[in-house]
């Protein structure tokens, strides 16, 4: 089997299944109880921590433990904005991942006002756009750092600066990016970001939300006082663990990692390019997410593809996994203007460093080989 779908999810490393072992047997206690094995497990989150603000430049107390990339940004627009006196308004984007649209649209019915920002043909969002969205009252801006379908990296920084120069808090969206390119929140100077464990190699399940200290967002789960009372309920310990296992993995060498990926990903393109004629890049060739290709083939129908590279062997996916119904299959590719033959072409491949050589050459037969069956079924 070829796995090229590591933006639905990762394989688990097995460095992060052995650290997370002892958490289910030996290391069971309650991380809130006052004796030793309670320490010992106090003493795994508050390493999880250092792992990850290590990773993302942040300080450990800054990071917040939730469920996943969903819950976190839950999290942050409705922390951000349930409560504010004024009506609420939230500026987002049109190519967010439903996690983040399906929640300004449930705060929409709540009585909130949220704009969504169009992008440019490349997926870029448009900055004068922006500037022309921002109030006076406009409580948050929510951007993703990169999108999940079509992989492009979005300003964040430049984003960031302009929403603060108008009072406004920043939250983005970096579920792709965590573990995938280096990154910093103080480079960025974003109040909020999420991540998810499973998209970096680390178990699903488990997610976090960094929360910039000194910002003033609600808590999110009432109970219990874990996590200073921000997000209670007892720890998920085992999937903390082993997204601190894996934030630290990820951070070895991550600047030469994204390069080599990004190389196996330019030679798979460029191969595809040269072996199958009416091929089209979506997305930005050069603000793009160094596993990411998202390509539609002329004349061919995305999900009759997909089922034959699956029978090949091949693991690719049309459009997000979460999308449903063939009605509107990419809200995203919508958004980018591209039209509706190319839109169901269109097939993302998502690559890690796991993926060789040899591996690009015979995706590269095999895409070019079931793609002219399908053509000369149809011709
Ligand atoms: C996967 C993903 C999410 C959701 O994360 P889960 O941990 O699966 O809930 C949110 N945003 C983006 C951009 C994603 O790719």
């Amino acid at each position: 089997m070829i796995y090229l779908d590591n933006a639905a999810t990762t394989m688990t490393d097995p460095e992060v299944v052995r650290a997370m072992l002892p958490y289910f047997t030996e290391n069971f206690g309650n991380p809130s109880s006052l004796y030793g094995m309670g320490n010992d497990v106090r003493h795994a989150i508050a390493l999880a921590k250092e792992q990850i603000a290590r990773l993302i430049g942040s300080r450990p107390n800054e990071i917040y433990f939730t469920s996943g990339g969903t819950e976190s940004d839950n999290w942050a627009l409705m922390g951000a904005v349930l409560g504010v006196k004024h009506r609420p308004h939230i500026i987002t984007t049109q190519i967010e991942h439903q996690a983040v649209l399906n929640t300004c649209k449930a705060l929409e019915r709540m009585g909130c006002e949220v704009t969504y920002l169009p992008v440019m043909r490349d997926g870029l969002v448009d900055i004068d756009k922006l500037k022309k969205a921002l109030k006076p009252e406009t409580d948050i801006v929510s951007v993703m750092m990169a999108n999940n379908e079509i992989g492009t990296i979005e300003p964040i920084a430049q984003i960031a600066a302009i929403a603060h120069e108008n009072g406004s808090l920043v939250h983005t969206d970096a579920v792709q990016c965590v573990g995938n390119i280096p990154l910093d929140v103080r480079e960025l100077d974003v109040d909020l970001l999420s991540a998810s464990a499973h998209k970096f190699g680390g178990p699903k399940g488990v997610g976090f939300l960094y929360i910039r200290n000194g910002i003033d967002i609600r808590p999110y789960i009432y109970g219990g006082a874990q996590q200073g009372g921000m997000r209670a309920g007892t720890e998920n310990v085992p999937g903390i663990v082993g997204m601190g296992a894996a934030a630290e993995i990820a951070g070895r060498n991550l600047d030469m990692r994204s390069k080599h990926i990004e190389t196996l990903r330019d030679m798979l393109l460029n191969e595809i390019k040269d072996r199958v004629p009416g091929t089209t890049l979506n997305g930005s060739r050069k603000n793009r997410l160094p596993n990411n290709i998202n390509v539609s083939f002329s004349g061919v129908d995305a999900q009759a593809l997909q089922v034959r590279l699956d029978m090949q062997g091949i693991c690719v996916s049309t459009g997000a996994v979460s999308a449903s119904g063939n009605q509107d299959r990419s809200h995203v590719l919508k958004a980018i203007n591209v039209n509706e033959a190319r839109k169901n072409g269109a097939i993302r491949i998502s690559l890690s460093d796991k993926n060789t050589m040899g591996e690009i050459d015979r995706v590269a037969d095999i895409i070019s080989q079931q793609v002219d069956m399908i053509r000369g079924m149809q011709w």
